[in-house]
């Protein structure tokens, strides 16, 4: 509806992941495991004390009651946050997620991911997350748009296009943003765009954002194929989630780099044909029923199943700690895009890197999203709009130089992929912070 891509939406909102979090295997949680990425990467970098100290630190947290008239009548009151992690480098810069197991651990450590991941890609931005506790799959249209605006309004003192920039993330899609960027707009009195991106195209949101995560994935994976000698053309991969990255990533892979989509999967569990299912079959039949597993020509799998087939390119687009040291070892792929932000538990990173597998991490492999978030709120202040061919050729662009930035790193530090992207990152914002000191 309110994408001009290649995929149509039955629905208004678009989802950007679609598992849940029952296959967690948690040891550490997203928070400890960001501060352990964070460390390793330090380490790598000798960083001194002080900066280490400032950055396993977010800047702000808040935490909002919202209280919403539920469509029988009754107040119920949602808890949401916002947090913002740092903003050396310019405004913060982060998704909302709607979700049941939202806490404000997971938000903290997505902001953190989020500074790093502009960072990466060299945005003019920093990092932060907000969510609201909820289950958006029992929510009407009405409620959900009350809950919304009232979010909007409780955060609406932090965020603003100088200072904070919200966008989608899990279950939040175009039509949040719109009413997010409207209860803004009136409380200041005048159209406000660049207070949020990831808008739909008619009210100020970018061509391409909407598959821009999906597009982002496919440009790191084709070059992690060239550096590894692997056909892009004929390579096989396994998408895990059918929101908007995996099913995006999976019409974007098939039709634009004629590699063979095997196995998909959501919630209800996946899908496998060894000779590759056509992408657009299977997304009709997602749109009919609801879920990929009801597609006929193909062989039904679980999503641990999806996750250990013996496939060259694996992407997990769907929540944190699917890939774990319990299945790592099992993992076959040659090349993990990560489509999800957090998929791979340190752990099973170590494992895959004795194992010789290239894990592009979130923080690069995801970050076409943020990219492309970036030059809508750059039209957004401008008061422009660019031309698809324009955001999407700026977009490779963009990737490529991340990715090959972080593959240099890789090699000079001796370490795989997600500690080379931190060194990048954690070291542009460190020099960010250093220059500009520390006032008052
Ligand atoms: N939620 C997306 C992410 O995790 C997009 C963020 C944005 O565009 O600001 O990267």
């Amino acid at each position: 509806m309110f994408n001009n891509n290649t995929y149509k939406y039955s629905n208004f909102i678009c989802f950007d992941a679609e598992l849940t979090n029952s296959n967690f295997t948690q040891k550490s949680t997203p928070w400890e495991m960001a501060l352990q990425q964070l460390k390793k990467a330090a380490d790598l970098l000798n960083l001194e004390e002080d900066i280490r100290e400032i950055l396993s630190h977010p800047q702000r947290e808040v935490q909002v009651s919202l209280p919403v008239r539920m469509d029988n009548g009754k107040i119920k009151v949602f808890i949401g946050y916002r947090v913002q992690h740092n903003n050396a480098r310019g405004p913060y810069k982060g998704g909302i997620r709607y979700h049941p197991n939202v806490s404000l651990d997971e938000v903290r450590a997505l902001a953190m991911w989020m500074t790093w991941k502009t960072a990466v890609l060299d945005l003019p931005l920093g990092g932060a997350k907000g969510g609201i506790v909820c289950d958006p799959k029992t929510l009407s249209q009405g409620e959900i748009e009350r809950l919304t605006r009232r979010y909007a309004y409780a955060i609406s003192g932090i965020i603003g296009p100088y200072e904070d920039v919200p966008a989608p993330d899990v279950y939040t899609g175009p039509q949040h943003m719109a009413w997010i960027m409207d209860t803004y707009s009136i409380l200041k009195g005048h159209l406000e765009p660049g207070v949020i991106t990831g808008k739909p195209v008619e009210v100020g949101g970018s061509l391409g954002r909407n598959d821009s995560t999906s597009r982002g994935v496919a440009i790191v994976v084709a070059e992690a194929a060239r550096k590894l000698n692997i056909n892009i053309k004929g390579a096989t991969v396994a998408i895990q989630g059918f929101g908007n990255v995996g099913s995006n990533a999976a019409i974007i892979m098939a039709k634009e780099y004629g590699m063979k989509v095997v196995a998909v999967s959501d919630s209800k569990g996946g899908i496998y044909n060894k000779n590759g299912l056509n992408v657009d079959k299977v997304l009709a039949e997602k749109e009919k029923s609801g879920t990929v597993t009801t597609y006929k020509d193909a062989e039904k799998i679980t999503n641990d199943e999806l996750l250990t087939l013996d496939v060259d390119v694996l992407v997990p687009a769907a929540l944190e700690q699917v890939i774990t040291k319990d299945n790592a070892e099992k993992i076959k792929a040659k090349i993990i895009g990560e489509g999800a932000n957090g998929p791979t538990t340190p752990e099973a990173d170590e494992i895959l890197y004795q194992k010789g597998t290239m894990v592009i991490p979130d923080i690069l492999a995801n970050s076409g999203g943020v990219t492309v978030s970036y030059f809508e709120w750059v039209q957004n202040l401008e008061r422009l709009q660019w031309p698809l061919e324009q955001v999407n050729k700026m977009l490779e662009q963009k990737m490529v130089k991340a990715f090959n930035d972080v593959y240099e790193a890789s090699k000079k530090y001796k370490t795989d992929m997600r500690t080379a992207a931190l060194t990048v990152a954690v070291s542009r914002v460190s020099q960010a912070i250093k220059l500009r000191g520390i006032w008052p």
